[in-house]
């Protein structure tokens, strides 16, 4: 697992996700990234590398990265029903922080303006979208963000 400390302060500081639960979130996305590896779908994601155009390339990260956040959200809810670790405000501050790293976001917050075509996240309400539904159902086979027409 790989944890960007840099990023991770930045995320607080400039980004405004703050919160101990914001932080969860993160962890838990980068641990979702780990299962991914597990299952194999890192590699198939990389593998098309070069295989594809660099739009498409950067769809199936967008796929990838809302993957992580819905497992994310997966390990919120089954945290929740084994030890209730949640406090109040702790679900916004994991959504507050989804919605902060989206690709939209961050554009027009670094550079003014947005190019959909390079996101490799997805936007802000895709990442609290798929963050929510992972918490919601806590269900890993409803993470079908590669079959999903809408994101
Ligand atoms: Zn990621």
């Amino acid at each position: 697992m790989y944890i960007d400390l840099g990023f991770l302060e930045e995320l607080q500081r400039k980004l405004g996700a703050q919160g101990d639960f914001a932080q969860a979130y993160i962890l838990a996305h980068e641990v979702g990234h780990h299962v991914q590896n597990l299952l194999g779908t890192l590699d198939k994601v990389h593998s098309m590398n070069g295989k594809v155009s660099e739009e498409e390339y950067n769809e199936l990260m967008v796929r990838l990265e809302l993957q992580a956040d819905f497992l994310a959200g997966v390990w919120a809810h089954h945290a929740q029903r084994m030890k209730n670790i949640l406090e109040s405000g702790d679900i916004e501050e994991a959504m507050n922080a989804a919605g902060a790293v989206g690709d939209d976001r961050i554009q027009m917050k670094m550079q003014g303006y947005v190019v959909p075509d390079s996101f490799a996240h997805g936007t802000s309400k895709q990442r609290m979208r798929w963050f929510r539904k992972g918490f919601e159902t806590g269900y890993i086979r409803q993470g079908k963000t590669f079959e999903a027409r809408n994101l």
